[in-house]
Order: C-alpha cells, then sequence, then structure tokens
C-alpha cells in the first residue's frame, strides 16, 4: 500500500499520518477539490471513469450534500452492492418469518422488518400477532433473552461492521435460550464479483471506511492487483469522499492500481485485530446468494461448528419453504434491483422509481432500507445527479 501523502493536486486532503486540519465540510475547499477533479477528467485518457462505491452510507452523503453534481461529467460515481439490508436474500427473510410465525421471538434492525420475503415480511408476520422486536445493537438481544422466558432468535444481519459485534454477544456466554440466525455478509468477495461481471466498466472502488476499521485497508490489496484496480477507502463527510474520488480519479489516469487510505483518522492497514480475531473466532465464510446479484463463493458468513449451540439452523427445523408454497411472490419480475447493485443501472432506470415502487410501498428491497440507493434517491428528489 502506498502510504505517499496526497499532494496539493488533491486538495491536500488528508495527511498520511491521519493528521487532517481541515474542516470536513468547508466549502471553499470543496470547491478547491471540485476543481482539482475537473481538470483530472479533462487528462483523462477514456473517460469518464466510473467509480463504484460500496457503502450505503456513503450514497447518503453523496445524496445529502450534492456531491454528485460536483463531479464534472467525466466521472461516473455509482453505488454497489452497498446496503446489507438490500442484498439480504429472500429465502433467509424467509427462515426469519418462519420463526417468528412458529411462535419464537425475533429480534432484528428495525430496516429489516419491511424487506420483502418471498410472500410475507417480518412486518406482516408481526402485524398478524408475531412477536418481532427492532434491536440497536447485538447487545440488545442479550437483554431481550434475559428477560424472556421463551427461545429468542437475532436475526443477525450486516456486513462486517455489525458480524463483529454479533460474534463478540456468542463468545461472551449469552443466555441459553438465545440463538443467531445469521444473514452477516462479507464485502470483500462481492467487491470481486461485481469487478468481474461482463458488462462492468468499475475502473475504481471507493471502499467503506466502517468497514475497514474492522478489517483494515490492506484486506484490499489483493482485490486491487489481481484486478488492477485502484481501491481507495474513504471516510464520510463530504471532503472525505471529495479526496477520495480525486484520489482514485487520479490513480485512473495515471493507470496506478493498488490501495490508498484516505480515511487515515480512522482506518489503519491492519484494523482492529481483536475485532478480527473474535469476527473470525466466531464466523466462517461460506458460498451464499446475494440479493438479486449473484452467488458470492465465500461472502456468507456463518457460525462455526464450536458455536452449534447458539445457531438458529441447528437448534430450530425450520420450515421456510412452506412460505414460497403459498402464493406468489410479490416482488415484481421487472425489478431491477439486481443490476442497481451491481452497477449497471441506476434507480430512475426503473420504471416502477417513485410510481409503484416508494418507500410506503417498497416493491423491491433497494427501497427499504435507508441505506438502499432507490430509497435514498427517492428521498433526495429522484435526480440522477445527486
Ligand atoms: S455498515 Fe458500514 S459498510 Fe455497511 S453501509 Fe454502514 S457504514 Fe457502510
Ligand atoms: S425502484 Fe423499486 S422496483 Fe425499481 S429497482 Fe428500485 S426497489 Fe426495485
Amino acid at each position: 500500500m502506498s502510504e505517499t501523502p496526497f499532494d496539493e493536486a488533491t486538495g491536500g486532503l488528508p495527511s498520511a499520518d491521519g493528521h487532517n486540519d481541515l474542516e470536513f465540510r468547508d466549502p471553499e475547499k470543496a470547491r478547491a477539490i471540485a476543481d482539482t477533479l475537473e481538470r483530472l477528467g479533462e487528462e483523462l485518457e477514456d473517460p469518464p471513469a466510473t467509480i463504484m462505491h460500496v457503502c450505503g452510507s456513503h450514497e447518503q452523503s453523496i445524496a445529502k450534500f450534492g456531491i454528485r453534481s460536483m463531479l464534472p461529467d467525466a466521472v461516473r460515481l455509482i453505488m454497489g452492492p452497498g446496503c446489507p439490508v438490500c442484498i439480504t436474500d429472500m429465502p433467509e427473510v424467509d427462515e426469519a418469518v418462519a420463526l417468528a410465525e412458529d411462535g419464537v421471538t425475533v429480534a432484528t434492525y428495525g430496516d429489516m422488518l419491511k424487506v420483502p420475503g418471498t410472500t410475507r415480511s417480518l412486518d406482516d408476520a408481526r402485524a398478524a400477532g408475531a412477536d418481532v422486536r427492532i434491536v440497536y445493537s447485538a447487545a440488545d438481544v442479550v437483554e431481550i433473552a434475559e428477560e424472556e422466558d421463551g427461545e429468542v432468535v437475532f436475526f443477525a444481519t450486516g456486513f462486517e461492521t455489525t458480524a463483529a459485534p454479533t460474534a463478540a454477544v456468542v463468545l461472551s456466554e449469552p443466555p441459553a435460550n438465545l440463538s443467531i440466525l445469521s444473514a452477516h455478509k462479507y464485502v470483500p468477495p462481492a467487491m470481486e464479483i461485481v469487478a468481474e461481471l461482463p458488462d462492468t466498466d468499475i475502473q475504481g472502488y471507493l471502499a467503506a471506511g466502517n468497514a475497514a476499521i474492522i478489517t483494515g485497508s490492506g484486506i484490499f490489496e489483493d482485490l486491487a492487483e489481481r484486478h488492477e484496480l485502484p481501491v481507495v477507502v474513504g471516510g464520510f463527510e463530504p471532503l472525505d469522499i471529495l479526496a477520495g474520488v480525486t484520489k482514485l480519479v487520479e490513480m485512473i489516469r495515471d493507470g496506478e492500481a493498488g490501495v490508498e487510505n484516505a480515511y487515515p483518522r480512522c482506518v489503519t492497514r491492519e484494523g482492529n485485530e481483536p475485532a478480527q480475531e473474535q469476527l473470525w473466532d466466531v464466523f466462517e465464510a461460506v458460498g451464499g446468494q446475494w440479493r438479486g446479484i449473484a452467488e458470492i463463493p465465500g461472502a456468507n458468513l456463518v457460525l462455526r461448528e464450536e458455536y452449534a449451540e447458539y445457531d438458529a439452523r441447528e437448534r430450530f427445523d425450520i420450515d421456510a419453504d412452506s412460505l414460497g408454497a403459498d402464493g406468489a411472490s410479490r416482488l415484481a419480475d421487472d425489478c431491477i434491483c439486481g443490476d442497481i447493485m451491481s452497477g449497471t443501472a441506476e434507480p430512475t432506470d426503473c420504471e416502477m422509481f417513485g410510481k409503484e415502487c416508494t418507500p410506503d410501498n417498497p416493491v423491491g428491497a433497494c427501497m427499504v432500507s435507508s441505506e438502499g440507493t432507490c430509497k435514498i434517491w427517492h428521498e433526495y428528489g429522484g435526480r440522477p445527479n445527486l
């Protein structure tokens, strides 16, 4: 990984030692970086430079601060499979619904409630009387299990950032009536798959700073080398994102592959090693389906055999198949969430965007989650140049 500090050409952001004395929302600095981007765009051999970010929190900042409107035409910034809610597969939701309908208390993050399973969501199950609870952290489920006499299942979703706290719960000898239904996913293999898609034109990745706090920026070195791509780890303030994009465009212009860390105040090359140890002690990465994208080797996190006693799939005979049998899927065939998450389409390319499909009546998973591209675009007016 290059340790070279970003130079003045990138607006001087940020220095490699992690020190950043700028205000992260300073409009003048942002304009200076936008000018740099304009110039870099003119120097590109083959514009537009297509950059994919893989984080719902990045998309929220990009929309909120109008960052796409600051980019020149020669730079295209798209969102990939960066929302853990959107990529949770229908059969995984079906398993949670089946358990809830069977009388088990199911606890999960709030965004998961409205995500459609094959025929029903957890919200539907709750409306029909099932005990479905919302939690804000993995630790909350321990409290629920302590208060309840019956079985409590944590429908655990999210990437490395939330899988590490789930692992910590498993290692904390939680109450015996608690088990985990893991739908946790691991991002790097998904980035590999998206980079390999035949119709992809991704030339660089803006990697998620939050996930990299756990895994470290070094995790992307193999990917960058194998696909000869630049990967820049970026933070979430407007200047963080602009600086990350600028570094990527510079590397694309120079034909340079490799990893840069544009979020050194939070991310190191090695990451949080104790959290990684806990994560890989409890979970192993196996192949699994990401909704609408593909079956991805090594991208689903399941509990290791040593922790089978806490694995809901071992503890219960989950009959999720019956959910698909009693009615047609309510997901429309022409929902293009999969294309959006693999970077080949944008929400406004979907004919249902803002019409049949709205946050109040989501047709696809991308309109459900606060980190889903369709929902974010809808919230900020549905303009592709956000
Ligand atoms: S969990 Fe991390 S990677 Fe996922 S959307 Fe949130 S910040 Fe981004
Ligand atoms: S607008 Fe709705 S139906 Fe269309 S891709 Fe997005 S989530 Fe799917």
